[in-house]
């Protein structure tokens, strides 16, 4: 597995905001290429003053940074491609506190930063449908450590739905409550008609054979973690990793922001297998 670039790659690479623009440049348009607007080919040349690229032959303006978060912001391009490089080379997340701090921005701005990142990061993941072998669980994320019965939900927490393909990607899901009708519908839309499900022994999950799933149950209320080809370690896994690092990092993540950390952590978990395409995936998704 090739790994992610180091701080002294990032800055040998992106050593200025023009060294940056340059591989936006590269990134979305290519150069050479062929002018949109008269057609030659020829190398685009940066504009002294403004961040943009001219055409040789009939000086056309292309501006790399519209369309991305960076086009109205004042923060400084190689402070944004940092940003991004901290974000896809930390495995617990980054705390708007630790953005301000590395990037010497106001914590407003840091923070705001924060959540545009996590935006094209669930934008890259996607949701793909998921197959072959598939666990699906819920968890309560946030709020007090106070229980509530299981289906009703518990005093500040949020209810997440995770359905994760085994060797594969994991996708969640923001949902109300644990009811069978709003979990089914979910597999429903993001599970291929024939795939296997692993889940507990939770009643929501019951009559998913009539959708022609294959399923199997492990009863986690006698002990019970592995059914032959049936466990839910891997959901399980995704969850614990999630809530350490919002223990770690986020102190507290509030019901309206979960999905888009949530988006983060699923990036994460997606490519964990090609951590140093992270970082180009990202550029790539605006
Ligand atoms: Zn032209």
């Amino acid at each position: 597995m090739a790994k992610a670039p180091t701080v002294q790659d990032f800055f040998n690479r992106f050593s200025t905001d023009e060294a940056c623009l340059e591989h936006l440049m590269m990134l979305r348009f290519g150069n050479p290429m062929y002018c949109p607007k008269c057609g030659a080919e020829g190398q685009f040349a940066k504009l002294k003053k403004l961040p943009a690229y001219a055409c040789p032959t009939c000086g056309h303006h292309i501006h790399p940074m519209v369309g991305t978060p960076f086009e109205r912001s004042h923060t400084p391009l190689q402070k944004w491609f940092y940003a991004m490089y901290l974000f896809t080379t930390t495995r617990h997340g980054v705390p708007a506190k630790e953005l301000q701090r590395q990037l010497g921005v106001t914590y407003k701005c840091a923070w705001r930063m924060g959540h545009q990142i996590r935006k094209y990061m669930a934008n890259v993941d996607g949701d793909p449908p998921l197959g072959g072998h598939v666990e699906a669980d819920e968890t309560y994320i946030g709020g007090r450590r106070s229980g509530g019965k299981r289906g009703r939900g518990a005093p500040g927490k949020t209810v997440v739905f995770g359905m994760v393909e085994r060797g594969g990607d994991v996708m969640t899901r923001v949902v109300p409550n644990t009811r069978k009708v709003t979990l089914e519908r979910h597999i429903l839309e993001n599970i291929r008609s024939g795939s296997i499900i692993s889940t507990d022994e939770w009643i929501a999950y019951r009559g998913l054979a009539k959708h022609g799933f294959r399923h199997g149950t492990v009863d986690h209320s006698v002990d019970q973690w592995v059914n032959g080809i049936h466990h839910t370690n891997s959901i399980e896994g995704f969850w614990s990793q999630i809530k350490r690092s919002i223990r770690g990092t986020h102190i507290h993540v509030s019901r309206k922001h979960l999905s888009k950390y949530l988006g983060e952590f699923e990036f994460r978990w997606n490519l964990r297998h090609a951590p140093e395409t992270m970082f180009a995936r990202l550029l790539m998704s605006f």
